[in-house]
């Protein structure tokens, strides 16, 4: 029994050990995430400014069409305004023709206009775009990073895994049942010391008679208040 003690020890630290890993894994996935969604993001804000561009140039057509309207109605009446007889007659035409050229002043104006706002918003999204590529260059470099890292972690953790299965294998496989069960329901701690007296997962005083025990090493000794396993605390149990 000491020396499935000793084993469920090692067990544990190299369980905890993993754990940690596994977390430090997981942020670095994390990571890699959030350089991904920087880079959709930038892509996204990219894609609503030219769906701006192509509206306004959608706007810039509409205006072009209705001045080339208009431009044609003023030379359909001016064409009339010399076929016309009467005094009252003319005067309506001039009236059309003259807000017809007002109108189409406006509209020149208006397709200037857009003309300049259409102008800005493409150096905007060049810029931008610009930006992007440098972006996704060094987002690559950092992906690559991470990656490298992460490989690194993952060759760590095969080992570790190794050494484990090793002491897996010299342990009844009742213990390593009970020690897994524990674990999963003591958030990864199954196995603790025991120190003056208390166990030192959940710091609770264990019964004298219980604690005397730990120290004959032949049972295996569970906390009754957190029901992990005990073991004695290395200075105590060498010394
Ligand atoms: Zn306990």
């Amino acid at each position: 029994m000491q020396k499935n003690l000793q084993l469920l020890g090692e067990l544990q630290r190299i369980d905890l050990k993993l754990d940690g890993l596994q977390g430090e894994k997981e942020a670095m996935l994390a990571e890699i995430v959030a350089l991904e969604a920087k880079v959709a993001g930038a892509q996204a804000a990219i894609a609503v400014k030219n769906e701006e561009f192509a509206a306004l140039e959608a706007e810039r057509t509409t205006l072009d069409e209705n001045l080339v309207t208009e431009t044609e109605n003023i030379t359909r009446s001016e064409a009339r305004l010399k076929e016309i007889k009467t005094q009252k007659e003319y005067q309506a035409v001039s009236k059309e023709i003259s807000t017809a050229k007002k109108l189409t002043t406006e509209l020149e104006e208006q397709i200037l206009q857009k003309g300049a706002q259409a102008e800005e918003l493409q150096a905007e999204i060049a810029s931008q775009q610009e930006n992007l590529q440098a972006l996704e260059q060094n987002i690559a470099a950092q992906k690559g990073e991470v990656e490298e890292r992460i490989s690194g972690l993952d060759s760590g953790m095969v080992k570790d895994m190794a050494t484990r299965e090793a002491i897996v294998k010299g342990l009844p496989v009742s213990v390593v049942r009970r020690y897994a069960r524990v674990r999963e329901q003591r958030r990864g701690l199954a196995v603790v010391e025991a120190k003056d007296g208390s166990c030192l997962g959940c710091n609770m005083n264990l019964p004298p008679q219980l604690y005397n025990m730990l120290f004959r090493g032949d049972e295996l000794i569970t906390c009754p208040h957190c029901q992990r396993m005990l073991v004695l605390s290395p200075e105590i149990a060498n010394g």
